[in-house]
Protein backbone atom coordinates (compact mmCIF):
# COMPACT_ATOMS: atom_id res chain seq x y z
CA UNK A 1 0.00 0.00 0.00
CA UNK A 2 1.38 3.47 -0.86
CA UNK A 3 0.07 6.55 1.74
CA UNK A 4 0.35 10.37 0.03
CA UNK A 5 0.69 13.44 2.06
CA UNK A 6 -1.82 15.27 0.16
CA UNK A 7 -1.38 17.83 3.36
CA UNK A 8 0.89 17.80 6.38
CA UNK A 9 0.81 21.43 7.68
CA UNK A 10 -0.45 22.84 10.69
CA UNK A 11 -3.82 24.50 10.90
CA UNK A 12 -2.61 28.01 9.90
CA UNK A 13 -0.24 27.41 6.52
CA UNK A 14 2.77 27.26 8.51
CA UNK A 15 5.42 27.01 5.49
CA UNK A 16 2.91 27.07 2.68
CA UNK A 17 2.05 23.55 3.93
CA UNK A 18 -2.01 22.26 3.36
CA UNK A 19 -3.84 21.00 6.07
CA UNK A 20 -3.85 17.43 6.91
CA UNK A 21 -5.03 14.72 4.60
CA UNK A 22 -3.22 11.47 3.52
CA UNK A 23 -4.29 9.51 0.85
CA UNK A 24 -4.00 6.29 1.12
CA UNK A 25 -3.88 3.28 -1.69
CA UNK A 26 -4.62 -0.03 -0.82
CA UNK A 27 -5.06 -2.93 -3.33
CA UNK A 28 -8.94 -2.94 -3.27
CA UNK A 29 -9.49 0.83 -2.12
CA UNK A 30 -8.26 3.83 -1.32
CA UNK A 31 -9.24 5.87 1.36
CA UNK A 32 -7.97 9.50 3.02
CA UNK A 33 -7.02 9.69 6.22
CA UNK A 34 -8.36 13.63 7.42
CA UNK A 35 -9.59 15.71 5.03
CA UNK A 36 -8.79 19.81 6.03
CA UNK A 37 -10.14 23.04 4.62
CA UNK A 38 -7.40 23.33 2.00
CA UNK A 39 -7.51 19.48 0.89
CA UNK A 40 -9.62 19.66 -2.13
CA UNK A 41 -7.23 22.04 -3.85
CA UNK A 42 -4.07 19.88 -2.31
CA UNK A 43 -6.04 16.68 -4.22
CA UNK A 44 -5.97 18.57 -7.45
CA UNK A 45 -2.72 20.14 -6.79
CA UNK A 46 -0.91 16.79 -6.19
CA UNK A 47 -3.22 15.10 -9.56
CA UNK A 48 -5.12 12.24 -7.18
CA UNK A 49 -8.34 11.53 -8.86
CA UNK A 50 -11.25 12.44 -6.08
CA UNK A 51 -13.16 9.59 -7.59
CA UNK A 52 -11.02 7.14 -6.99
CA UNK A 53 -11.07 7.71 -2.73
CA UNK A 54 -14.25 5.55 -1.69
CA UNK A 55 -13.74 6.49 1.98
CA UNK A 56 -12.38 9.70 4.79
CA UNK A 57 -11.42 8.65 7.75
CA UNK A 58 -11.30 11.49 10.48
CA UNK A 59 -9.17 11.62 13.43
CA UNK A 60 -11.32 14.57 14.95
CA UNK A 61 -13.29 17.64 14.29
CA UNK A 62 -11.00 20.82 13.88
CA UNK A 63 -11.47 22.85 10.59
CA UNK A 64 -7.81 21.60 9.26
CA UNK A 65 -8.80 18.05 9.83
CA UNK A 66 -12.62 17.80 8.41
CA UNK A 67 -13.95 20.95 6.61
CA UNK A 68 -12.45 19.75 3.41
CA UNK A 69 -15.44 17.32 3.42
CA UNK A 70 -18.25 19.75 2.22
CA UNK A 71 -15.70 21.05 -1.13
CA UNK A 72 -15.29 16.95 -1.84
CA UNK A 73 -18.89 16.26 -1.79
CA UNK A 74 -19.88 19.14 -4.09
CA UNK A 75 -17.22 18.87 -6.19
CA UNK A 76 -17.77 15.24 -6.33
CA UNK A 77 -22.01 16.06 -6.93
CA UNK A 78 -21.02 18.95 -9.71
CA UNK A 79 -17.71 18.45 -10.95
CA UNK A 80 -16.43 14.90 -10.69
CA UNK A 81 -19.67 13.18 -11.56
CA UNK A 82 -19.32 10.56 -9.13
CA UNK A 83 -21.43 7.80 -9.05
CA UNK A 84 -19.69 5.39 -6.34
CA UNK A 85 -21.05 5.74 -3.00
CA UNK A 86 -18.63 7.59 -0.19
CA UNK A 87 -18.00 6.70 3.02
CA UNK A 88 -16.83 8.82 6.05
CA UNK A 89 -16.07 7.64 9.42
CA UNK A 90 -15.16 9.87 12.23
CA UNK A 91 -16.37 10.14 15.85
CA UNK A 92 -19.14 10.11 17.45
CA UNK A 93 -20.51 13.60 16.35
CA UNK A 94 -19.54 13.21 13.09
CA UNK A 95 -22.67 13.00 11.44
CA UNK A 96 -23.84 16.71 12.60
CA UNK A 97 -20.72 18.56 12.25
CA UNK A 98 -20.51 17.70 8.55
CA UNK A 99 -24.36 18.66 8.57
CA UNK A 100 -23.41 21.76 10.00
CA UNK A 101 -20.34 22.37 8.13
CA UNK A 102 -21.71 22.05 4.94
CA UNK A 103 -25.21 24.17 5.57
CA UNK A 104 -22.97 26.96 6.41
CA UNK A 105 -21.09 26.92 3.93
CA UNK A 106 -23.01 26.04 1.34
CA UNK A 107 -27.00 26.59 2.51
CA UNK A 108 -29.45 24.10 1.15
CA UNK A 109 -26.27 21.89 0.15
CA UNK A 110 -27.40 18.78 2.03
CA UNK A 111 -31.04 19.11 0.97
CA UNK A 112 -29.78 18.49 -3.11
CA UNK A 113 -30.10 14.69 -4.48
CA UNK A 114 -27.12 13.17 -5.04
CA UNK A 115 -25.74 10.62 -7.63
CA UNK A 116 -23.68 8.67 -5.17
CA UNK A 117 -24.93 7.65 -1.77
CA UNK A 118 -22.83 9.24 1.32
CA UNK A 119 -22.76 7.23 4.62
CA UNK A 120 -21.79 8.79 7.87
CA UNK A 121 -19.64 6.19 10.52
CA UNK A 122 -19.53 7.40 13.69
CA UNK A 123 -17.00 5.07 15.01
CA UNK A 124 -17.17 4.00 18.79
CA UNK A 125 -13.96 4.61 21.48
CA UNK A 126 -11.62 1.42 21.86
CA UNK A 127 -13.51 -0.92 19.57
CA UNK A 128 -11.97 -1.60 15.58
CA UNK A 129 -14.98 -0.97 13.38
CA UNK A 130 -14.82 -2.48 9.63
CA UNK A 131 -15.63 0.54 7.42
CA UNK A 132 -15.43 -0.32 3.63
CA UNK A 133 -12.93 -2.69 3.92
CA UNK A 134 -10.50 -0.99 6.54
CA UNK A 135 -10.00 -2.33 9.89
CA UNK A 136 -9.98 1.06 11.97
CA UNK A 137 -9.37 1.20 15.82
CA UNK A 138 -10.00 4.10 17.56
CA UNK A 139 -7.80 5.37 20.72
CA UNK A 140 -9.33 8.20 22.75
CA UNK A 141 -6.88 11.22 22.57
CA UNK A 142 -6.87 14.69 24.51
CA UNK A 143 -7.45 17.48 22.21
CA UNK A 144 -10.37 19.79 22.95
CA UNK A 145 -12.33 20.03 19.56
CA UNK A 146 -15.75 19.84 20.76
CA UNK A 147 -16.20 15.87 20.08
CA UNK A 148 -14.36 13.08 21.11
CA UNK A 149 -10.90 13.34 19.39
CA UNK A 150 -9.22 9.78 18.50
CA UNK A 151 -5.78 8.54 17.40
CA UNK A 152 -6.59 6.19 14.67
CA UNK A 153 -4.89 2.68 13.72
CA UNK A 154 -6.17 1.00 9.97
CA UNK A 155 -5.13 -2.05 8.57
CA UNK A 156 -5.95 -3.04 5.38
CA UNK A 157 -3.82 -5.34 2.86
CA UNK A 158 -2.29 -6.91 6.53
CA UNK A 159 0.02 -3.68 7.34
CA UNK A 160 -1.28 -1.57 9.33
CA UNK A 161 -0.75 2.54 9.36
CA UNK A 162 -1.76 4.96 12.80
CA UNK A 163 -2.03 8.49 13.40
CA UNK A 164 -2.34 10.57 16.27
CA UNK A 165 -4.14 13.08 15.05
CA UNK A 166 -4.45 15.92 17.09
CA UNK A 167 -3.15 15.79 20.99
CA UNK A 168 -1.16 15.81 23.88
CA UNK A 169 0.80 13.07 25.17
CA UNK A 170 -1.66 10.15 26.51
CA UNK A 171 -1.50 6.70 26.89
CA UNK A 172 -3.97 7.00 23.49
CA UNK A 173 -0.90 7.59 21.62
CA UNK A 174 1.13 4.74 22.33
CA UNK A 175 -1.84 1.97 22.50
CA UNK A 176 -2.44 3.52 18.67
CA UNK A 177 1.08 3.45 17.10
CA UNK A 178 2.55 0.58 19.40
CA UNK A 179 4.46 -1.57 16.86
CA UNK A 180 2.55 -0.27 13.92
CA UNK A 181 4.39 -0.47 10.08
CA UNK A 182 4.04 3.40 9.91
CA UNK A 183 3.43 5.57 12.41
CA UNK A 184 2.76 9.11 11.71
CA UNK A 185 2.72 11.22 14.85
CA UNK A 186 1.93 15.48 14.98
CA UNK A 187 4.93 17.28 16.13
CA UNK A 188 3.58 20.64 16.65
CA UNK A 189 6.14 21.88 18.97
CA UNK A 190 9.43 20.91 18.85
CA UNK A 191 10.65 21.78 22.89
CA UNK A 192 7.37 23.71 24.19
CA UNK A 193 4.91 21.97 25.68
CA UNK A 194 1.35 23.01 25.07
CA UNK A 195 -1.63 21.82 26.12
CA UNK A 196 -3.42 19.73 23.41
CA UNK A 197 -0.46 19.00 21.83
CA UNK A 198 2.83 17.52 20.81
CA UNK A 199 6.63 18.26 21.32
CA UNK A 200 9.42 16.53 19.78
CA UNK A 201 10.91 16.29 23.02
CA UNK A 202 8.05 14.20 24.66
CA UNK A 203 7.51 12.23 21.71
CA UNK A 204 11.60 11.20 22.31
CA UNK A 205 11.07 10.23 25.53
CA UNK A 206 8.48 7.90 24.70
CA UNK A 207 9.05 6.97 21.69
CA UNK A 208 11.11 3.62 22.74
CA UNK A 209 7.59 2.50 24.11
CA UNK A 210 5.73 3.19 21.08
CA UNK A 211 8.57 0.96 19.11
CA UNK A 212 6.61 1.81 15.74
CA UNK A 213 8.30 -0.52 12.48
CA UNK A 214 8.32 3.19 11.13
CA UNK A 215 8.04 6.94 12.42
CA UNK A 216 6.70 10.00 10.34
CA UNK A 217 6.41 12.95 12.08
CA UNK A 218 3.75 15.49 10.76
CA UNK A 219 1.75 18.82 11.56
CA UNK A 220 5.14 21.31 11.69
CA UNK A 221 4.15 24.67 13.39
CA UNK A 222 6.53 27.80 13.05
CA UNK A 223 9.23 26.50 15.82
CA UNK A 224 9.52 23.07 14.28
CA UNK A 225 10.07 24.34 10.96
CA UNK A 226 12.60 26.66 12.15
CA UNK A 227 14.57 23.33 13.62
CA UNK A 228 13.32 21.24 10.53
CA UNK A 229 17.02 20.71 9.29
CA UNK A 230 19.04 19.67 12.36
CA UNK A 231 15.59 17.27 12.99
CA UNK A 232 15.69 15.76 9.57
CA UNK A 233 19.24 14.40 10.23
CA UNK A 234 17.57 12.52 13.03
CA UNK A 235 13.86 11.72 11.73
CA UNK A 236 12.20 11.08 8.91
CA UNK A 237 9.48 14.27 8.06
CA UNK A 238 6.45 14.45 6.29
CA UNK A 239 6.24 17.05 3.54
CA UNK A 240 3.51 18.00 0.90
CA UNK A 241 3.58 15.40 -2.05
CA UNK A 242 5.43 12.74 -0.61
CA UNK A 243 4.35 9.29 -1.00
CA UNK A 244 5.66 5.95 1.22
CA UNK A 245 5.41 2.71 0.64
CA UNK A 246 4.45 0.66 3.24
ZN1 LIG B 1 -6.99 19.85 16.07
Amino acid sequence: MELTFVGCGDAFGTGGRFNTCFYVKADATAFLIDCGATSMTAIRHHGIDPNSIDTILLTHLHGDHFAGIPFFILDAQLYSRREKPLTVAGPPGTKARLHDAMELLFPGSTEVTRKFDTTVIEMPKLETTEVAGLSVETFPVSHACGDPPYALRVTVDGKTVAYTGDTQWCDGVKSAGHNADLFITECLFHSRQVKGHLDLQTLEEHMPAIAPKRLILTHFGPEMMANLAEVAERYELAEDGKTVSI
